[in-house]
């Protein structure tokens, strides 16, 4: 295989050469099965709702279509946001989102969870970010104190949203999706 065409396989699936590029770094070849149908869809910016199990891939399959349509050009407000119902689940994501988007230029990912101080997250949001993954009720305590804007939002991705309903989560999760004018599933 040429050096120019890295991840064939994802290649084919038309994502960005950036994208592409840490893909090959990380060793990803072939698309998993919940990447092969949710990566196509999501490029065309339709709504998508996934099934599959932990391990199969499931944060790349959302990821990698989303990040490749983010506006690099403007940093703020957030153009993704990424709802999990847990910290530790919002820093994999995020750890995620910032490795498939390493040769993104100028792209900048924070989680906001629960238990960390505010200060950290307020200067990170006013330096801009295009992503944000965090937890339903931080997530609420930015929007209500007007320190998270969601006018600008193209994407909002519910993780693991069986979980969040059985952590009692989902009214937060339903009240930041009603703030966006993303359309309801
Ligand atoms: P997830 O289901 O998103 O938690 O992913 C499970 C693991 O599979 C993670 O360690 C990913 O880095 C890895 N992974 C995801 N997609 C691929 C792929 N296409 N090829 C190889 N590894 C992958």
């Amino acid at each position: 295989m040429p050096d120019s065409l890295p991840s064939a396989g994802f290649a084919a699936l038309e994502l960005p050469v950036p994208i592409l590029r840490a893909l090959d770094q990380v060793g990803y070849e072939t698309p998993t099965p919940i990447q092969l149908q949710s990566i196509p869809p999501l490029l065309q910016g339709r709504d998508l709702l996934g099934q599959a199990q932990t391990g199969t891939g499931k944060t790349a399959a959302f990821a990698l279509p989303l990040l490749a349509r983010l506006d690099l050009a403007v940093s703020a407000p957030p153009q993704l946001l990424v709802l999990t119902p847990t910290r530790e689940l919002a820093i994999q994501v995020a750890e995620a989102c910032a490795t498939y988007a390493r040769y993104l230029p100028g792209l900048r990912v924070l989680p906001l969870y629960g238990g960390k101080d505010y200060g950290s997250q307020l200067q990170a949001l006013r330096r801009g970010v295009q992503v944000v993954v965090g937890t339903p009720g931080r997530i609420m305590d930015h929007l209500r104190r007007g320190t998270l804007r969601l006018a600008a939002l193209q994407a909002l991705v519910l993780d693991e949203p069986d979980e969040m309903l059985r952590m009692g989560f989902i009214d937060d999760a339903v009240m930041v999706g009603g703030m966006t004018r993303m359309p309801q599933l």
